[in-house]
């Protein structure tokens, strides 16, 4: 048997807990009836098994409640289309389908216990022939069910709704639905995001300023998801040679929050109510297109906003007040809103930084000066360094901040070991490996910008 981990991007949190069994066959046909319809159209979760002549694979889709839809039918067997979402690219199930177009699904009702099991043959459905069924999709399957059977009672467990997965996109409905959709509340609430400033600290990375269509509520900590579709998403496209990567992206992006919250005790806000900041270094589409529109003085430009999330807060309490935070590069953003809530003299931060990207630091410490003591700068790249690189690290030295010009090591975490209580990571994969070995049998919290 072989195992290949599934990816949670578009998995909704729930709270599992047993139940007894009672099952009933509700319906045997594979023309759905009403309720099996309506199970269809709850479900935010199925298993999908596909298999490829030789082997057979099990894999989840997951997205807003409502994501899978049914054809309308006229008698016969019924049809029903799922988006395929960007996902991690091995296209193992797609793969499968294309070998032996044949697959089995099922529909879990985490509230009743009950479950549609389904086979069926699969069609997927690539660029315009996906756009035309199910607008804004370049990739969808439609299913021709063969058989089905609506068990009532059947699972063993049931499930409380949790947090719902930042990067579910709103419901595609089907282009025969889409009258109906328009009238739906929850694409009406849909939430836009105004671009109002963008404050250059590096070559690389920048501070933009957003303010909201209602007011931003999110907590110090929490990561904000961006959908930029409208931007980007160009609907069909059968190739993409010079970009192919986009014929399966969303175009939704996450980055954590940098300005405070000010919500009680902490009333630190400096922004207006309905306003918030991210910093972001320009890596590929997204972060470019909101480069290019930052600079573009008077030009309106606004994004979607899919809404706030995440708990990667950096607390002291009475028993734990020394904590310690380590950072690589825009690693450093979770603690920006956090600042103003710390008593930064408890604060150990050990922070690597590229030459090239002092600007960040020196921005950081000119906001919150005491800042100064509490960090160690690690940094990389000296030969790339510019003047102008030089002098905002001699600047930063004259604050007070101490700087190593290398990488970090297991003995300066070990020197901290004796008082700080808890330590908080965000760095790149690698590093975090590599720490996270070091401070073994400690209090660890990441974030994870590699989702
Ligand atoms: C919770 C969370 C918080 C985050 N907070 C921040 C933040 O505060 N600031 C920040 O700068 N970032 C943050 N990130 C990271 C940010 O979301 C990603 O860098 C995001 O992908 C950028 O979007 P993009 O479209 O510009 O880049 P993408 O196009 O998504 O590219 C991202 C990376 O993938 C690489 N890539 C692109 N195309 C390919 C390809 N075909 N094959 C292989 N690799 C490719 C790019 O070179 C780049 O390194 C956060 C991420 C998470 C999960």
């Amino acid at each position: 048997a072989k195992y290949e981990s599934n990816c949670p991007k578009y998995l909704n949190k729930r709270d599992i807990h047993p139940a007894a069994t009672d099952p009933k066959l509700v319906s045997d046909s594979a023309t759905l009836d009403q309720k099996a319809m309506d199970l269809i159209h709850k479900v935010d979760l199925m298993f999908l098994s596909t298999n490829s002549g030789s082997h057979m694979d099990t894999n989840h889709r997951g997205g807003s409640p409502g994501f899978i839809r049914c054809l309308p039918q006229e008698g016969g067997s019924t049809q029903f289309v799922y988006p395929e979402y960007s996902g991690n690219r091995l296209y193992q199930s797609l793969g499968n389908m294309i070998l032996e177009p044949k697959a089995g699904f099922c529909f879990p009702d985490f509230e009743t216990g009950d479950c549609l099991f389904v086979t069926g043959t699969t069609e997927i459905l690539f660029g315009r022939d996906a756009a035309e069924i199910m607008p804004r999709s370049n990739l969808a399957v439609r299913v021709t069910i063969t058989a089905a059977r609506h068990v009532a009672s059947v699972l063993p467990f049931r499930g409380d709704t949790g947090e719902f997965s930042p990067y579910n996109p709103v419901v595609r409905y089907l282009a025969t639905e889409q009258a109906a959709s328009r009238a739906d509340a929850s694409d009406q609430n849909q939430i836009t995001a105004k671009l109002l400033e963008q404050t250059i600290l590096t070559p690389t990375i920048s501070r933009f300023r957003f303010s909201l269509s209602n007011a931003a509520t999110f907590k110090a900590g929490q990561y904000v998801t961006i959908d930029a579709s409208e931007h980007l998403d160009f609907g069909y496209s059968h190739m993409r040679d010079d970009d192919p990567r986009s014929l399966n992206d969303d175009f939704v992006r996450t980055f954590t929050v940098s300005s405070p919250p000010g919500l009680p005790p902490h009333p630190s806000k400096r922004l207006a109510d309905d306003e918030f900041e991210i910093t972001i270094r320009k890596v590929g589409v997204v972060t470019d297109l909101l480069f290019k529109h930052g600079l573009k003085k008077g030009a309106e430009f606004e994004v979607g906003i899919k809404g706030f999330g995440g708990e990667f807060v950096v607390e002291q309490t009475e028993e734990k007040p020394v904590v310690a935070f380590i950072a690589a590069g825009v690693g450093i953003t979770p603690l920006m809103p956090c600042l103003t809530s710390l008593e930064l003299g408890s604060l150990r931060l050990l922070w690597t930084l590229r030459a090239a990207d002092i600007g960040l630091a020196l921005d950081m410490i000119e906001n919150a000066q005491e800042l100064a003591r509490s960090l160690t700068l690690f940094v990389t790249g000296m030969d790339f360094a510019s003047d102008d690189d030089k002098r905002s690290l001699k600047n930063v030295e004259e604050h007070g901040v101490r700087i190593e010009y290398r990488r970090m090591e297991k003995g300066d975490l070990e020197r901290l070991m004796p008082e700080v209580r808890r330590w908080y990571i965000c760095t790149g994969t690698g590093q975090r490996s590599a720490v996270l070995q070091w401070l073994s049998g400690q209090e660890v919290l990441y974030e994870d910008y590699n989702f």
